[in-house]
């Protein structure tokens, strides 16, 4: 899989993270300069999904809703943001467009408070899929999500023979959170996984902060448990170099045993880190 033909993202942890998944025009959350990055392709997105009401997460939505409504493109086309229930910076923000666009939207959007469990039917789409979410641990005492994408799929049912339509994890997106939860029923092909630090520093680094994030090594263990046919490690600190951080995770990759693809996001770039051929 070449990750890179589904997405467009950016991903630096602190300043600025997002997830552009083409084949379902979901935006997963909307760090700063989104709509810079994406141009044209603003006009495509049908749905945001924010994960939680931290700057690099959602610093870029108000410009997006913006230029989605005033650069040249069909601005016709709703726009829905999901986000997770009550988180006060978010709906402060929402508050913020709603008063700056209000009667100058030509397209309507709709902003929408969701639950763990809750579940968004993409009708827009040829086959049926939908998005799931599913809580994190990041914040103490809010609520932060992380989101997975099933598409229905026919597969050949070896057991009686015949081809069967099932529902496939497609896509799996953590958030920021020291702990997913969430087990998707089946291998999920494509997992994007914060990684915030090394396990090395987390004994160093405020225990406030180190508790909030998955590690390089626990994220890789996570998807190893899961057997996650791709997976990305994202929200990655700058305080890694490039070289650095692909020796941790191959150094983990090895010890956990991980048998599907691995790349790491840093910045604009989805790098290889290890490529099996059996996975
Ligand atoms: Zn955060």
């Amino acid at each position: 899989m070449d990750p890179s033909k589904l997405l467009v993202s950016f991903s630096l942890a602190l300043y600025s993270q997002w997830f552009y998944h083409k084949p379902t025009r979901c935006l997963f959350d909307a760090g700063e300069c989104v709509a810079t990055a994406l141009g044209k392709r603003v006009f495509g997105i049908r749905r945001v999904f924010l994960s939680h009401g931290h700057e690099d997460h959602i610093s870029g939505l108000a410009n997006l809703v913006n230029v989605r409504n005033l650069a040249a493109g069909s601005s016709d086309k709703p726009l829905h943001v999901y986000y997770p229930f009550g988180d006060p910076w978010i709906e402060a923000l929402l508050e913020y467009i709603k008063a700056k666009q209000s009667g100058l939207l030509r397209y309507a959007l709709y902003a929408e408070p969701i639950r763990p469990g809750d579940q968004i039917l993409l009708d827009d789409l040829k086959r049926p899929t939908r998005v799931t979410a599913f809580e994190t641990a990041h914040v103490p005492g809010r609520l932060c999500l992380g989101f997975e994408i099933e598409q229905e799929k026919t597969l050949l049912d070896l057991h009686i023979g015949h081809r069967m339509r099932v529902p496939v994890p497609v896509f799996f997106y953590s958030g920021d959170g020291y702990q997913a939860f969430h087990s998707p029923y089946g291998r999920v092909e494509l997992a994007i996984h914060e990684a915030t630090f090394l396990q090395r520093d987390v004994g160093t680094s405020a225990r406030h902060i180190a508790q909030r994030h998955s590690t390089v090594e626990t994220a890789i263990q996570w998807a190893t448990r899961e057997d996650v046919k791709c997976l990305i490690l994202c929200h990655i600190s700058d305080r890694y170099s490039k070289e650095e951080l692909l020796e941790a995770a191959r150094a983990a990759i090895h010890e956990s045993k991980f048998r599907g693809e691995a790349y790491a996001a840093i910045r604009d770039a989805i790098i290889p880190i290890a490529y099996k051929e059996n996975s």
